[in-house]
């Protein structure tokens, strides 16, 4: 969501004749980008305007900005904490830093912020389609920074995946806090399905991906949907963040692990082919050794393409931060985080290996330490020997040789060579 912001800002922000510099004590415009998911991340950026501090002291005449999710329902607080700071945006409200920057510039910005679509957007892109969050599990600080779910409209949209299509782009990842609850406040209501269906229209538009998904809401419809629709990848991440259905209750997640698994089984049913991928919190506060065995069993038993295993760490304004003591020491957290990962390392290593001979799909989205890399469908980072030309491609690769986090390929030569001649 930042990043997908951050490009949209910038976006604006060369709209006024401004150019990237990433010196800071030389820029004239500088715009602090925020995430406060951990209370660490929230002290960086507060060490940060403590160093703009002293930049603004010495330049008095540039600008200063903060946006993201640090700037909650009222800056009053932090404006008069960080007085250095001229502009403080929350997600999304772009406005209210391209105004005192148009000033500063001397530019109008009338025509900069509708439209904050990068000239020359990468082949694949993020687009945010829903805001905030409904859910307030009890470890989280979103929905009190994001605010309530927004749906954006469909056809805003669609208006605006035409266009990246229009200028390069073959892949989109649509963004949500939780995106499955897409379109329950629109009039009229509609869902990511119909999202789904819209662009799908979209000539030139390769690939659809989504992110990220909460087991209440992801309906039938959607599977179904994601079934078929060639271009929707078959890829889910569904977050589980607890084995044990004592810790989920206290998480406030609304599901057991039971209604998870069943979620999992209904999904592979419909989707045979399909990579799951998930999120863990290890340590939740009082979680036990045998409450945590359940998480490693979940593992066991779903086979995860990928897991986002993060130790808890504790989130001063949430509930568990109010309710739940923090009682699980970082070494034991740390220990636990260990046997996740050594287990998902093998598992991922199992998985993998049953991509090796076989021909995949893969769009070239750049180039790393000399090779080029790219993914599957099923979100596989796949990495091969190549010509630079073919980036922004989607390419057949033989898949020679598989780690746990990376496939190494080929291009089958007759395979490009039809695929060249279709396109
Ligand atoms: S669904 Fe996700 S974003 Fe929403 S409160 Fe729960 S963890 Fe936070």
């Amino acid at each position: 969501m930042n990043k997908s912001d951050s490009e949209r800002l910038a976006t604006g922000l060369k709209e006024l004749g401004l150019q990237e510099n990433n010196d800071l004590e030389s820029s004239d415009v500088i715009v602090l980008n925020t995430c406060v998911v951990r209370q660490s991340a929230e002290d960086t950026a507060t060490g940060l305007l403590g160093k703009l501090k002293k930049i603004k002291r010495v330049k008095p005449e540039i600008v200063v900005a903060v946006m993201g999710c640090m700037v909650g329902p009222t800056s009053k607080t932090l404006s008069q904490r960080f007085p250095h700071v001229d502009a403080w945006a929350r997600p999304q409200e772009f406005e209210k830093i391209l105004e005192p920057v148009s000033q500063f510039v001397d530019n109008d910005i009338s025509g900069c912020a509708p439209v904050l679509i990068p000239d020359k957007p990468k082949v694949t892109t993020f687009i945010p389609i829903i805001h905030g969050c409904d859910k307030f599990c009890s470890f989280c600080i979103i929905p009190y920074r994001r605010g309530r779910e927004k749906s954006r409209a469909i056809s805003e949209i669609f208006e605006e995946t035409r266009l990246l299509v229009d200028r390069g782009v073959k892949e989109v990842t649509l963004l949500g806090q939780n995106v499955d609850s897409y379109g329950h406040d629109l009039n009229p209501q509609s869902d990511l399905a119909d999202l789904f269906y819209s662009i799908h229209e979209i000539e030139g538009l390769e690939r659809i991906r989504f992110l990220t998904s909460h087991p209440n809401d992801m309906s039938i419809k959607i599977i179904e949907a994601i079934r078929d629709l060639p271009k929707v990848c078959e890829s889910i991440n569904l977050p589980f963040q607890a084995g044990d259905n004592e810790i989920l209750k206290v998480m406030r997640r609304g599901y057991s692990r039971e209604e998870y698994f069943d979620k999992i089984n209904l999904i592979r049913e419909t989707i045979p082919n399909v990579s799951m991928t998930t999120d863990l919190i290890i340590g939740f506060p009082s979680e036990t050794e045998s409450q945590f065995y359940k998480s490693v069993e979940v593992l066991e038993k779903v086979r995860f393409d990928k897991v986002h295993a993060s130790i808890y760490s504790e989130r001063p304004g949430t509930i568990a931060s109010r309710k739940h003591e923090d009682n699980i020491s970082v070494e034991e957290k740390k220990r636990r985080l260990q046997v996740i990962l050594s287990l998902q390392e093998k598992i991922c290593s199992e998985n993998n290996l049953r991509f090796q001979d076989q021909d995949l799909e893969v769009l070239v989205e750049g180039e790393k330490n000399g090779k080029l890399f790219g993914r599957s469908r099923l979100d596989k980072l796949v990495y091969l020997e190549g010509d630079k030309n073919i980036i922004g491609q989607l390419i057949m690769v033989k898949i020679l040789q598989s780690t746990p986090w990376s496939l190494y390929g080929s291009i089958d030569s007759k395979i490009q060579s039809d695929f060249i001649n279709v396109y």
